[in-house]
């Protein structure tokens, strides 16, 4: 890239929590990054306003109901402005971007990010669900493509910065994965019955949007962040192996095959993955906390309780079998999840029915897009007829 020009930025989400961490980064750093386009599904109150700040080119409210307000509210800039899914998964193959950052949540990311895949656009991901439901086809495209695919994700990125310099995937002896372990780590499945929803949106360490933080306290997340690391890196579920690091100081690591263990490090700030996915490979400067090992003074490490959070194995299981069963377990995932935060089912209803989606698919060789878009809805829908 062109070190004199300013990186052109398209951000999907931009009003989420990673969308609004992007445009700090972006602040922070305005002499290198301008932002081309913005969008967001439904908060047309926050785009405006990022819209007033950081005058794109184009911005996009994915509910066409909300179109005329933006539009109104933003007559008087040269900012052009549309609405709907199809205006969304457009905007990011325009010439002048440089990097879409994928910061969308859930299956509704797959889309736009295949589009930008498509037009060359180097990807910014923090949608882990694209590669979650679809991770063989989105690789293979971006390979065809030529475009880098940069984890935003924490872990996937302290595992990308730890691959730096590594000479080949047979010098890669595995992969782990951190967890915090969630706001219920420790308790029981007697006791998990009857959280409530304001206690599982507590999480210890990190600032995030409600669906992941209900993800990490089901611990789902970590599943989730498993088959996107087979996916991303290239490697087999059985050499990726999750350790509970409540701290969430070690970000994740890589154990080479001399027994050689290289980790990223940093205080939980999502601004330091963010800043990396749009930098890489370079580093600059960021308004993050310093790390003070020794005000941290104790890092611990154990096992996840597998038996109580039984989502990872759900997840592990899931891409083992391959085919479109990571999308079933992610769908159903999402429709429990979105009804636990209605306060439709119990917090223990989700991984039941993460495990219920097994018997909604049939193990297949091959699939397309078209099939992976079929059992999103299958699955949702089958979930959906396990409670109500
Ligand atoms: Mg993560």
């Amino acid at each position: 890239m062109d070190d004199n020009r300013k990186r052109s930025i398209a951000i999907l989400g931009s009003t989420g929590s990673i969308g609004t961490q992007a445009l700090e980064v972006i602040e922070e750093h305005s002499d290198k990054f301008e932002v081309y386009a913005l969008t967001a599904n439904n908060n047309a109150d926050l785009l405006i306003s990022q819209a007033r700040k950081f005058n794109p080119e184009f911005v996009v409210i994915a509910n066409e109901n909300k179109y005329a307000q933006v539009k109104e509210a933003l007559a008087d800039l040269p900012i052009k402005v549309y609405a709907g899914a199809d205006a969304l998964a457009d905007v990011v193959q325009a010439e002048p971007i440089d990097i879409v950052l994928a910061s969308m949540v859930g299956y509704a990311g797959l889309r736009p990010t295949m589009n930008a895949i498509r037009a060359g656009k180097a990807i910014a991901l923090a949608n882990k669900e694209s590669l979650v439901i679809a991770g063989d086809i989105v690789m293979e495209r971006a390979r065809i493509a030529g475009t880098p695919i940069i984890p935003v994700d924490s872990e996937h990125s302290a595992i990308f910065q730890s691959l730096q310099g590594c000479q080949g995937k047979n010098q890669i002896k595995r992969l782990i994965l951190t967890a915090s372990g969630g706001p219920f780590f420790g308790k029981s499945r007697e006791e998990l019955s009857k959280v409530t929803l304001s206690q599982a949106l507590k999480h210890p360490n990190w600032s995030m949007g409600a669906k992941i933080t209900i993800d990490s306290a089901t611990m789902m997340n970590k599943g989730l962040e498993l088959i996107e690391a087979a996916w991303l890196f290239g490697m087999k579920a059985a050499d990726i192996d999750i350790l509970v690091h409540r701290q969430s100081i070690i970000h994740s690591l890589v154990e080479y095959v001399d027994n050689s263990v290289i980790a990223q490090l940093g205080v939980p700030d999502m601004r330091i993955p963010i800043q990396y996915a749009l930098t890489y490979p370079d580093r600059f400067e960021s308004p993050v906390k310093q790390l003070d090992l020794a005000e941290a003074a104790i890092l611990t490490f154990e096992k996840p309780d597998y038996e109580t959070f039984t989502c990872i194995n759900l997840c592990r299981r899931a891409i083992e079998q391959g085919g479109l069963f990571p999308a079933a377990v992610n769908a159903a995932n999402e429709k429990a999840n979105e009804l636990f935060r209605e306060g439709k089912i119990g917090f223990l209803d989700i991984p039941k029915a993460v495990e219920a989606a097994f018997d909604c698919v049939k193990a297949v060789s091959d699939y397309t897009l078209e099939d992976v878009f079929e059992t999103d809805i299958a699955v949702r829908k089958a979930t959906e007829r396990l409670f109500i």
